[in-house]
Formats: structure tokens, sequence, C-alpha cells
């Protein structure tokens, strides 16, 4: 079957599903596979529960409403591609370590205030989630913003020939990932995939001009706007400030937030500065992030029983971890109470980025400093109690009456450290 007929499938369809759980009525169902499941078994299933018509790549499972192609991952890629040179709108891209969903959320809020934008929900950034975030865009689209994840080489490059950016930004390049990239220069290298995308085919670039990377990479090229507090950066933010509460200031305007963390106000210039250079007005902008509440348990705050409690267990990685305790550091509060998980796929240098972790917690002035996992628990610790198991912790939590508190909560997403939040409620 050609493309094109396979997209005017697609468009006569109510959308596609690639999930025999969640089908709805007249979808197009995408059989796709992993390395534990045939997905061509659940097509006949998709058929019965409404599907129009399934994408399969096996003709054993062939039939009335199927359509056979090589390899359904392919064809929903190819699909998705096709899909977005259909409509012919524009595509801003973000990548980066840390901080893309994020971004990428304020961001939304911000151009929303005068455009109709589809973005990426949730984290759907891989192979599969950007082709299905391009399937979501539909005519009255105006502007789609496409996150996109990576954890290893030539990812980023893929995605943009699915996508075609028209406008991209790196939040950071940081340890995140570092086993799949291959270290700090791997990372650097499979991000900055994006820039050369857009570099090669003349679209633009914005940069956070505090990076010295970005502002390298990007340097002498004429479609390149940058953000930040450089007198040269396009749009000049004067001021970042983080206490509990992140905010930033541009030209005259504060912009304060309900997230926490210096990281955060970075976010929100990015957020900023896009919305300028789309023409969104200052104060729309404002209103926006203002209003924009962080979702699953990202750099959330909350008040729990006297407590101030900074919720960050949706990831961990070396630098969103220092991050987040240099801004605890600075916070104005009586009693700090910091509990670390460990940090997943940090590589061959795990060991050492958990005890550089330990020891940067182990002269702080903090009330009390736990933990988590059995990477920490390898560490080597004197004021810092470490314990192997969640439930160790969590015990010892519940015989401490912990009060008046400011108490940062932070892990990779398998420690599921907002486990703990109960001991407070
Ligand atoms: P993922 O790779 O899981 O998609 P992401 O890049 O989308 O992650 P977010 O979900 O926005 O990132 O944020 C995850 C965590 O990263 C936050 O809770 C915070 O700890 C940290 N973080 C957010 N923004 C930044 C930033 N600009 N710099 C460093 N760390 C950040
Ligand atoms: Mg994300």
């Amino acid at each position: 079957m050609k493309i094109s007929q396979l997209h005017q499938l697609f468009l006569d369809s109510s959308g596609v599903s690639t999930d025999t759980r969640n089908i709805k009525n007249n979808n197009l169902f995408f059989a796709l596979s992993g390395t534990n499941f045939n997905g061509n078994l659940f097509a006949t299933e998709a058929l019965k529960k409404g599907a129009s018509k399934v994408v399969i790549d096996d003709e054993k499972y062939r039939s009335e409403n199927s359509i056979l192609v090589e390899d359904c991952l392919i064809a929903l890629q190819d699909l998705a591609h096709y899909h977005r040179k259909h409509l012919g709108l524009k595509i801003i891209s973000i990548t980066g370590s840390n901080g893309k969903t994020t971004t990428k959320e304020l961001l939304t809020q911000v151009l929303q205030q005068k455009y109709k934008v589809v973005a990426t929900t949730g984290n759907l950034n891989n192979h599969i989630g950007v082709p299905l975030t391009l399937l979501s865009m539909n005519k009255e689209t105006e502007i789609g913003i496409v996150e996109m994840g990576a954890n290893h080489q030539g990812e980023i490059k893929s995605l943009c020939q699915i996508a075609e950016p028209n406008y991209g930004y790196i939040t950071n390049f940081g340890k995140a990932h570092l086993e799949g990239f291959g270290g700090i220069e791997g990372v650097i290298k499979g991000k900055s995939e994006l820039y050369d995308y857009l570099i090669r085919n003349e679209q633009t670039v914005f940069i956070h001009i505090e990076d010295e990377t970005q502002v390298e990479k990007t340097k002498d090229y004429k479609k390149r706007i940058s953000i930040g507090s450089s007198k040269e950066a396009n749009y000049l933010i004067s001021s970042y400030t983080s206490n509990f509460q992140a905010c930033i200031t541009y030209k005259d305007t504060k912009v304060s937030s309900q997230l926490t963390g210096s990281y955060n106000s970075f976010n929100m210039a990015a957020a900023t500065g896009i919305g300028l250079y789309f023409k969104v007005e200052m104060e729309a902008i404002q209103d926006a992030i203002q209003h924009y509440v962080p979702s699953n348990n990202r750099s959330q705050r909350l008040d729990l029983n006297g407590n101030q409690i900074i919720l960050d267990a949706y990831n961990a990685n070396p630098s969103s971890m220092i991050l987040a305790i240099e801004n605890i550091a600075s916070l104005p509060a009586k009693k700090k109470v910091l509990i670390l998980g460990d940090m997943f796929e940090v590589g061959p240098t795990s060991h050492e980025e958990h005890q550089h972790i330990v020891d940067l917690l182990e002269p702080m002035p903090i009330d009390l400093a736990l933990v988590c996992g059995e990477n920490f628990y390898k560490t080597k610790t004197e004021n810092v109690l470490a314990f192997q198991q969640f439930e160790d912790l969590k015990d010892y939590l519940s015989k401490k009456n912990i009060q008046d508190s400011t108490i940062l909560i932070k892990g990779s997403r398998g420690m599921q450290l907002e486990r703990l939040l109960d001991l407070w409620e």
C-alpha cells in the first residue's frame, strides 16, 4: 500500500492506536512488536474492539481489514512524517538532558495564549511517542511542540528526520543517560544532533546563552536566537531567582511560578523567550507560567502537615541531583531534610557519582540526610544515613516525627520515592 493511501485511511479513522487496552472506535491500529511480545497477536482483538483497520507485519495474521507492511514501526514513522508534511505546520522540537517536559509544558501554556498548539502528551518522546505526537496534530494545529528524548547516538537525528522541526531548543547537556551515550562528550554529541539538523536545513535554533557549549555549537549561525542574562542575548532575562519558588524577570516584568528549583527558572526563561519570539504578549506569558502546576512528581511543592516538601521523585541523574541539593541548600529554611534515592542508568561511573553526591552532603549544614538504594548503600558515609531497602527508610522516617522542615525527596523513577508521602498526609 502506498503511503498516501495509508494516510487517507488514517484521515478517515478516529486516530491511531497501538494498544488494544485503550482502543477507540474507528481507530487505525498499529500492531507494534517489542522484544517480549508480538503485536500481530492483538490484531483480531483490535478489530473486535472497534478498530477500522489493523496494520500488521506478519502475513499469518492477515484478514479482510488488515494492511500488511514490512515493519509496523517504520510504517507508523513514515505515516507520521507524511502527515507532518501534509499539514505543513510549524514544529518546535525540545530535547536536552533535563527539563524537557517541564519546558515543553510551560511553552505549550505560553503559546496557547495565541495559537492552536498540540504538544507531546506526558513523556511520549521516543521513536514511537514522536510519531504518535505528530499524528495527534490536525489541520487546525498552528504550532506543534515535540519533546524528543534520547539515550543513545543517532536517536535525535532520526526523530528529526520524522518530525522535520523548524525550531529547536536544547535545555542542557547534563549527566543523564551517560551509559547509552558514553560519557558527557557523548551526551553533547547526541543532543547536538538537533542543532546539526536545524543548521543543515537553515531552521531556527533557540539557545540558552549561559551555556557555553550551546553558544559554541551555534556560533556564527544566523538563525540563532539567544535567551539569558547576558547583554548580547536577544531576549534578556535580567534576573533568575530561586527560593522555594522559581522566578525570573524579563525587562521589568517579574514572572513567578508554582515551580521550585533554580533550574526551573531556566525552563521558564526558555518558555518566555520563545513565547516573545512568537509574539505572545508579555502579560499573557506571565499569566500562563504563573498558572502552570507541575504534575507527575516532578519538582512539585507540597505543604503537608507543617512541612514544605519538594517532591522530585520523577527522575534523577547526577546533574539534576546536584542542582536539587544546591537548591535546598540555598533556601532560608529553618530545618532541612534530604531524602535521596538511587540514580539509575549512570553507567560505569555509577559508584563514583553516588559517592560524589554523598561527599557533597556530608559537610552540609542540614538536619538530616538520608540515602536509599543498592547504589547509595555501597558508598562510604559518615553523617549521611544509608538504607539498602526502601521499607527500612520508610520505617525509620515513620519513627521520626519530622515537623516544620523543608524536605527534598528525589530519586530515579524506579525508586518510587513518592511512596513516602503518606508519612506526612
Ligand atoms: P525525561 O528524560 O524523563 O523525559 P525531562 O528532560 O523531560 O526528563 P522533566 O520531566 O522536565 O525532564 O524534569 C525532570 C527533573 O529534571 C525535574 O524534576 C528536575 O529535577 C530536573 N530538571 C528540570 N529542569 C532542569 C534543568 N533545566 N536543568 C537541570 N535539571 C532540571
Ligand atoms: Mg520528559
